[in-house]
């Protein structure tokens, strides 16, 4: 059985653009696979963020993750701040990963310019942070969005240097990256991917969004403006209705092939009023399942003192066999 592992930081809600992106391989994936799922908080603080507003994200997500499918009996669902060896290999990869190749990192480069104000020393490095979580668990496989592939490439530089100063450590990852739905754009703007901490909240659907104010953002998306106003799959030619067809495609579980004829005497207004019910449509159930969980403390502890129980037996014995590697002492 293979190991994976993924997760999304707890800087906002959650995006459609995450679930199509992550949540909904991990669901399937986890059916046959060893899978450590994690709420990424230690990477949230890389941007500023209120203390008791991170607390109910966190809880929000663990919730959320649930009522996305994620069987907190079948894989680790867990917080990464309650499993310390991520924060201990952390520092240790620091010492093997060079400024020059983080440097390199477009995400740095788009954060730090939209957060100028704080480019601390952690958004820097949030790479080699995302290095240890995945190596921790000796994953074989990351589940991710289309942006984390550069990060996933540098995770197998430093697992591959680091073998080949110690000997065999850590497994060398693959990233999974779905064929379809990889990359959610933005609602206001189609060249730039979905993200929860997008300025404009027009530009994302979240999937705690009410369906009204759904059916309001998909009716201001942005669409293109070409003298016919067809509608057919181009993301070069018509990247805003690619990018409502991809949705509506992921919503309804009709191939792009089967919508396109749908469409060919139809309008803007159609498709989006479309999109925006078969997204309403896929979330309804998530949002009932939701509110059931984030009301029942006890269960929401549970999950998470079975996820950090789960996920610390395996990162553990990494850490260890890291430790002793880089020749410190062990504990008397
Ligand atoms: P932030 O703006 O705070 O970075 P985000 O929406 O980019 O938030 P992350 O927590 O950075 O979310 O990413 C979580 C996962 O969701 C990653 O696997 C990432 O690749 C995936 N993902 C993020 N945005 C999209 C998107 N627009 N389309 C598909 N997958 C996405
Ligand atoms: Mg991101």
């Amino acid at each position: 059985k293979s190991t994976v592992l993924s997760g999304i930081q707890t800087t906002g809600g959650m995006t459609i653009g995450n679930y199509i992106g992550a949540i909904n391989q991990w669901r399937i994936m986890q059916e046959n696979h060893d899978c450590f799922f994690m709420l990424a908080d230690l990477h949230a603080i890389t941007v500023r963020q209120e203390p008791e507003t991170l607390r109910s994200r966190t809880l929000d997500g663990v919730a959320l993750y649930t009522a996305c499918g994620i069987d907190p009996d079948k894989s680790a669902l867990f917080v990464q701040s309650q499993v310390k060896e991520h924060a201990q290999l952390a520092w240790v990869l620091n010492c093997y990963a060079q400024m020059g190749e983080l440097n390199r990192m477009t995400q740095f480069k788009d954060k730090s310019s939209k957060h100028s104000n704080n480019i601390n020393v952690g958004l820097f490095s949030y790479p080699v942070l995302q290095a240890a979580d995945i190596l921790l668990y000796q994953a074989d496989k990351v589940p991710v969005g289309e942006d984390q592939k550069q990060h996933l490439e540098l995770t197998r530089d430093i697992a591959t240097r680091f073998n080949n100063i110690y000997g065999d450590t850590f497994t060398v990852p693959e990233p999974q990256i779905a064929e379809f739905g990889a990359r959610v754009m933005s609602l206001q703007d189609p060249l730039k991917k979905m993200s929860k901490s997008d300025e404009n909240p027009n530009g994302y659907i979240m999937l705690l969004d009410e369906p009204k104010k759904i059916e309001k953002k998909l009716k201001k998306a942005v669409t293109d403006s070409d003298e016919q106003a067809r509608i057919y799959f181009d993301t070069v030619e018509k990247p805003g209705v690619s990018n409502l067809l991809t949705i509506l495609s992921v919503a309804t579980g009709k191939s792009i092939e089967q919508l396109v004829p749908e469409y060919e005497d139809k309008m803007y207004g159609h498709l989006k009023k479309d999109t925006a019910d078969a997204v309403v449509s896929m979330i309804e159930p998530i949002q009932a399942r939701f509110k059931e969980i984030r009301e029942d403390q006890t269960e929401l502890d549970r999950i998470m003192r079975v996820g950090a129980e789960k996920a610390s037996a395996k990162a553990e014995k990494t850490l260890k066999s890291v430790y002793d590697a880089l020749g410190f002492v062990a504990d008397p």
